[in-house]
């Protein structure tokens, strides 16, 4: 087979490239796109400027890094830098890693790309779903809902998750997976904003602080981040409760209660905040945090800790009251209870297990011929161009050897 006919179902990030890949290795590509265009998501990526990889990522950022090491080794985060420096793109390396094109546009990235595909000859089909795969003598047939077929000799599964299914991405990549025997390991949100059960969301809807946010469960810290945090009228989001959704939504999957221990006070120590109280003895409780927390919290913080007057002098309030004023700055729990689902979220978590995919190569263990990346794929990754990169490594190493 001198060059062999491919077909990539999806036209994100990982099938783009998945193209380009087995275009400049000698295949002739058409990629099939459910959307009027390809690469909607990636115009939505990093707030509109595409956090297109993280310089610093390694495969221990991942939830199967042996998997994600394997697949670095062909194409890692230096090659991705210089793949697309050598379409155009300056990158430039913000605070951890995060790596955006300077000029600060995801829509670079997708130009970039498409002039790529046009420049190579890849043919580019869309507003066409495919329905489902078959495959008879070696060849495979893509059979769209209109029941137009394609015939290849390997197809590229480059469909997605469920994550912001809007874009293109509902989940019917499994059933073509399914359909050839592959395993599901169970998907549900990651990098999603959390739910919160608590009565002061109203009042602290819009409220945006820099904290130290700790996830628990069992009465055990399992993760702890810091950096920005957003509360909502329905909970609370910003790139820390992000990073921490993943395992709080894994653990509520598994029915597990969780928490979020929500750091008000970072920069003083408690002896700072004791001393704090002390000299504003004869200040109400409420004016002696001015200063301290945001001005829409303290409310919600006496009320949580109980005290019926507000404008209760310091002085007269009791021991107890005060030690759990300060037990709130410094720890105030928080039930979550779920989060916005794939509506919302940026990646799936769960999806092909990977023990029936050849990690060298990204070829079905179970059919030849058969290949995946992206996101379709059990891999996701920590949120700051971790998961770009998961479908670009995935997508050039499925693209190079459905090539040969
Ligand atoms: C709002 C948002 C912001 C993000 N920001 C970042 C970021 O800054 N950095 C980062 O690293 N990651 C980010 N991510 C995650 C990242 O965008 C994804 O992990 C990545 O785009 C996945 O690429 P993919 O090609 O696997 O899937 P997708 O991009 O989902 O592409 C799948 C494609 O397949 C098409 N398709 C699906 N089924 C069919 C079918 N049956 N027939 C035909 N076509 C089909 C879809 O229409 C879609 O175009 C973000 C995600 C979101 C939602």
């Amino acid at each position: 087979m001198n060059q062999p006919k491919v077909i990539v179902i999806g036209g994100g990030a990982s099938g783009i490239i998945a193209a380009i890949a087995a275009k400049q290795n000698n295949a002739i590509v058409t990629i099939l796109e459910r959307n009027a265009r390809i690469g909607k998501k990636i115009l939505a990526t990093g707030n509109g400027r595409c956090n297109y990889t993280n310089a610093l990522a390694s495969e221990l950022d991942y939830n199967h890094p042996l998997f994600v090491k394997s697949v670095f080794h062909t194409f890692n985060v230096e090659q991705t830098i210089s793949f697309f420096e050598s379409l155009g793109i300056s990158p430039i390396i913000e605070d951890l890693g995060k790596t955006f094109p300077m000029s600060e546009q995801a829509s670079s990235i997708l130009d970039v790309l498409l002039y790529e595909l046009e420049h190579l000859g890849v043919e580019i089909v869309t507003e066409v779903l495919v329905q489902s795969v078959d495959k008879n003598n070696q060849k495979f047939t893509v059979i769209l809902s209109d029941k137009r077929e394609y015939i290849a000799d390997k197809v590229i599964i480059s469909t997605g998750g469920k994550a912001m299914p809007g874009s293109g991405s509902d989940g019917i990549g499994y059933n073509i997976a399914k359909s050839f025997g592959h395993h599901l390991v169970p998907v549900f949100p990651a990098l999603v904003k959390l739910k919160l059960d608590c009565p002061y969301l109203k009042q602290l809807d819009g409220v945006k602080i820099q904290s130290y946010v700790e996830l628990i469960s069992k009465s055990k810290v399992l993760k702890e981040e810091f950096g920005d945090i957003l509360f909502t009228s329905y909970g609370i989001s910003g790139p820390t409760i992000l990073q921490l959704s993943r395992k709080a939504n894994e653990l509520l999957l598994n029915q597990e209660e969780v928490f979020l221990n929500v750091k008000l006070v970072h920069a003083l120590s408690k002896e700072d905040v004791i001393k704090r109280f002390e000299n504003a003895r004869e200040k109400p409780v409420d004016f002696s945090l001015i200063g301290l927390i945001n001005k829409r919290l303290i409310s919600a913080v006496l009320k949580e800790a109980k005290i019926a007057k507000q404008n209760t002098l310091v002085k007269d309030l009791s021991q107890v009251q005060l030690d759990t004023i300060i037990s709130l700055l410094f720890s105030w729990q928080f039930k979550v209870s779920g989060s916005k689902g794939f509506e919302d979220a940026q990646v799936t978590a769960g999806g092909i297990d990977i023990s029936e995919i050849n990690e060298l190569t990204m070829e079905s263990k179970i059919e030849k011929g058969l290949f995946f990346s992206g996101e379709v794929i059990d891999i996701d990754g920590l949120c700051g161009g971790y998961n770009l990169q998961w479908a670009w490594s995935s997508g050039y190493v499925a693209g190079l050897n459905a090539s040969k």
